[in-house]
């Protein structure tokens, strides 16, 4: 990118910056019925349209663990052989009520924080069956819990969600691929290892809100001809360093969703760090390019940056 370009484009992230925190989707009856967006970093969401409150793999935690983080961050490093732990001070100011908790696979920066957040919301569960055998482990009731695969659509009170099947992220360069999974025959004990929230096989979710229609994603992947003739008005898309591994990810993904009016760009931060701290580097190196990329792909699309913590609403 030239650096006039990057001038433009950074000018065009700071009025979305600074936007008035409202986004319009698509004219006519959706200004009645607003959807509130709040962006918990990595993966996770807050998302409500007034009528039902839906989590989407919250991990205010951030835990520290392994390489990448900054010198500045003394909290200790949760090396793998450390139990899984929840900030629950924090979680408890930024959570208080969910209806719902879609969980696109079951690692920890994913699930990690789901386990105390299901108990002290009483929210439905969605997700794998190896997330669902976690959530088992740590003690959340059964009725809570729904296990799928991918292909599911289920209605419930005011919000329906159709369960799409996924695929990881090409970590490691590619050469990540991880079969495990749990069954009800896997024994596990909580609290659990890090590294005992294995994938268990990964999904993305049509979320039908209240005249919204949102797709989400958890890994910077999909299967092209899943995503094909589902058309939301609102992409959650995965924008990571990774996707750069892809064919063609940026055009693909646009055009298999059918160019939605509004992307937000998810899974872009670096969720090792607490918030609060400078994000600037990941910005910088994912999503200027994506929202230059978009802007030449789809000039229709409007892209909103999240702030960590600040909610938005689109009309
Ligand atoms: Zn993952």
């Amino acid at each position: 990118m030239t650096r006039l370009a990057l001038r433009f484009v950074t000018s065009l992230v700071v009025v979305a910056l600074s936007w008035p925190s409202t986004i319009q989707a698509q004219a006519g009856d959706h200004a009645a019925h607003p959807l509130e967006l709040t962006y918990f970093g990595a993966a996770g969401w807050k998302i409500t349209d007034g009528n039902v409150v839906v989590l989407i793999d919250p991990w205010p935690s951030r835990l520290k663990y392994g390489g990448g983080g900054h010198p500045d961050d003394d909290r200790p490093d949760f090396a793998r052989t450390d139990l899984a732990w929840s900030d629950t001070t924090l979680i408890d100011s930024l959570i208080t009520e969910a209806d719902f908790i879609l969980v696109h696979h079951g690692h920890f920066d994913h699930l990690g924080d789901v386990p105390y957040i299901a108990r002290k919301t009483g929210a439905k569960v969605i997700g794998t069956e190896t997330t669902v055998m976690i959530l088992r482990a740590y003690g959340i009731p059964n009725d809570q819990l729904y296990a799928v695969g991918g292909g599911e659509d289920y209605q419930f009170d005011d919000f329906s969600v159709r369960v799409v099947p996924g695929i990881h992220s090409a970590l490691n360069e590619k050469h990540y691929h991880d079969t495990r999974r749990y069954d009800r025959f896997t024994e596990l004990e909580a609290p659990l290892r890090i590294e005992q929230f294995i994938e268990g096989g990964s999904l993305s979710f049509l979320a039908r809100f209240d005249r919204h229609e949102v797709l989400t994603m958890g890994s910077m992947n999909f299967i092209e001809r899943d995503f094909e003739g589902l058309e939301p008005d609102i992409l959650l898309a995965g924008i990571n360093g990774s996707r750069l591994g892809l064919y063609d990810y940026d055009r693909r993904l646009l055009e298999a969703t059918g160019f939605p009016p509004v992307v937000i760009p998810t899974h872009w931060d670096n969720f090792r760090l607490p918030y609060g701290f400078s994000q600037q580097p990941n910005i910088e190196r994912n999503l200027l390019p994506f929202i230059e990329t978009v802007g030449e792909l789809s000039p229709g699309t409007r892209v909103i940056m999240p702030v960590h913590l600040e909610p938005f609403t689109v009309r």
